[in-house]
């Protein structure tokens, strides 16, 4: 039993599906930027499942986005928590209308309202939406959440939802040891060594004995599985000990959106980069100002300084079932006999963490903001002609950095199809936000490597999917067009009937248009459809055709 369970209430939000509840993501899990901020609730591999009020209240706020969450809801009980439902199809019939008057009203698909108080209230149990694969969703589930009155996600077991066969302990993919210092060594090396472990017991493994000297920390690779379902979820809580006494621990209970991003620092980013696997370190390290990673005075760092010490390391990892998976790893001092060289490699471009950088030539600037790096480090900068190599992409950036690009020799003309791109090593770029002024041209990102200009001289495409020219549609439901951008993707659209807005729903997955003739907006028998749609430098394609309804 969680601590923080006893001071929630239990059991006062209900499942919000009708169905038994199986997960294919967890509170907490680490994912790409972000810790997982809810459950992902398995919706039998189907949409339109009804989604329903956890527990009485109002909606409070709902969001329609192409990306992210898609449609979701958002709903504050009073109590003072806030539940979230998100990748939903649609909403109930008297929500959807509500939202669809203030989509005809702002001639938007994408929109945020946050309905007042006495609008929409809710009662536990009552239908609020069906459930899909909206936004940013690699398959029909629904993402629900629990928010305190600080809107910090909660994982959402400590309030119920406990009714899931768990028998499983975690599995571990690999074990880590890491020298920490430039004294620190571990079997010799100063590098990340992985750590051979074998089973001694049905949830137990012992690893071989390793000697380390100096200061040195362990990661490790793992998972979590329900009984009932395939999907590799994450883990609930990781504690180290030092020979029996707790030296480090993290559990997933709460965390704030503000510090969701220190993930790049609890895990080993470069690793993660270079080998698509998330290693989670067991200690602490400079800028790391993660709540759920501070539960005490310790910070998980074996300090080996003392000739013929013995040290049992032990890991416990937990799902919140508790069943628990144990390693044992035996530590023995031993300094090393030859020291290996260390290679730093310096650069003119020194970054301190704790303060702001700039580096720039001519054409091109570089600003690095104070604290968006987590250690001090020699940034390899090369700058080229319309590109510039920004250091590694295996290095973490906490915050936005700036890359700005002197315009001023491009003619207006070129200006206009001109963007800064993200390159890849093997040549492809893509898009990266690109911010016009009049001669210097700028992106914020928080990824290294290279950056350059490029044109995009390409309109968007417009395909019709169930009509052509002049075709009868009465007893069609739904008009479809397909629309795609090649190079640096669509910004906007919008399509009307007869110079009137119609609501075009938007998927970027399937890269469908979709208008619903069942809201009523199209009401002449003769109709002239156009839709008009914008890459993101601007280019723009319109598409005209006449078709025929009779009601
Ligand atoms: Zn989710």
């Amino acid at each position: 039993m969680s601590q923080t369970e006893s001071e929630v209430p239990q059991n006062y939000f209900h499942k919000p599906l009708d169905i038994p509840i199986l997960l294919s993501g967890t509170f907490g899990e680490l994912r790409s930027n972000h810790f997982h901020s809810g459950m992902d609730i398995k919706t039998q591999g189907r949409t339109e499942l009804p989604v329903e009020a956890s527990a009485e209240g109002y909606i409070s706020r709902i969001k329609i986005q192409r990306y992210g969450y898609g449609k979701a809801i958002y709903i504050t009980h009073p109590n003072g928590y806030q539940t979230v439902y998100a990748h939903l199809n649609h909403f109930s019939p008297d929500i959807e209308a509500y939202v669809k008057q203030a989509q005809y009203k702002k001639e938007s698909y994408t929109i945020e309202l946050f309905p007042a108080e006495d609008k929409i209230k809710v009662n536990q149990g009552e239908l609020i939406a069906y459930s899909g694969n909206s936004g940013s969703s690699g398959g029909p589930h629904l993402h629900f959440e629990i928010r305190d009155s600080n809107s910090r996600p909660m994982n959402p077991f400590l309030f119920g939802f406990k009714d899931i066969q768990d028998t499983k302990a975690p599995m571990i993919r690999g074990l880590y040891a890491y020298p920490l210092t430039k004294e620190s060594i571990v079997d010799g090396k100063r590098s990340r060594k992985k750590i051979k472990l074998s089973k001694i017991g049905k949830d137990t493994y012992k690893a071989e004995a390793i000697d380390a000297f100096g200061e040195i920390g362990f990661g490790f690779d793992a998972y979590d599985q329900f009984d009932l379902a395939y999907n590799k979820n994450g883990l609930y809580s990781a504690e180290a000990f030092e020979n029996g006494k707790k030296i480090f621990e993290t559990k997933f209970d709460r965390f704030s959106f503000a510090e969701t991003r220190y993930i790049n620092r609890m895990i080993d980013y470069a690793f993660f980069k270079e080998h698509k696997k998330r290693i989670q370190k067991l200690f602490l390290q400079s800028n790391l100002n993660l709540d759920l990673a501070q539960k005490n005075d310790h910070d998980g760092i074996l300090r080996m300084d003392q000739d013929s010490t013995s040290i049992t390391y032990r890991i416990d990892l937990k799902d919140y079932m508790g069943n628990t998976k144990t390693i044992q790893i035996p530590v023995e001092t031993k300094r090393a006999s030859e020291l290996p060289e260390i290679e730093e490699k310096r650069t003119p471009y020194f970054a301190q963490s704790n303060y702001a950088s700039a580096f720039d030539n001519n054409q091109i600037d570089v600003y690095i903001p104070k604290n968006a790096l987590y250690e001090d480090t020699y940034l390899d900068i090369q700058f080229g002609f319309n590109e510039i190599k920004v250091h590694e992409y295996t290095t973490p950036l906490h915050k936005s950095m700036s890359i700005g690009f002197d315009v001023s020799e491009f003619s207006e003309e070129d200006k206009s199809k001109l963007y800064i791109a993200k390159i890849f090593p093997w040549g492809s770029y893509y898009y990266s936000n690109t911010k016009k002024k009049k001669n210097r041209f700028v992106t914020y990102t928080k990824d290294f490597g290279t950056y350059g200009l490029k044109f995009d001289n390409e309109k968007p495409t417009i395909k019709p999917v169930n009509f052509r020219d002049g075709k009868w549609m009465s007893n069609y439901r739904y008009l479809k067009l397909e629309i795609d951008d090649a190079e640096t993707g669509i910004d906007a659209f919008h399509a009307t009937v007869n110079g009137e807005f119609i609501l075009m729903e938007y998927d970027y997955k399937t890269k469908i248009l979709t208008h619903d003739f069942n809201d009523n907006a199209v009401t002449e028998t003769r109709n002239k459809l156009k839709v008009v749609v914008t890459d993101k430098v601007g280019n723009t394609r319109i598409f005209e055709a006449n078709f025929n309804r009779k009601k």
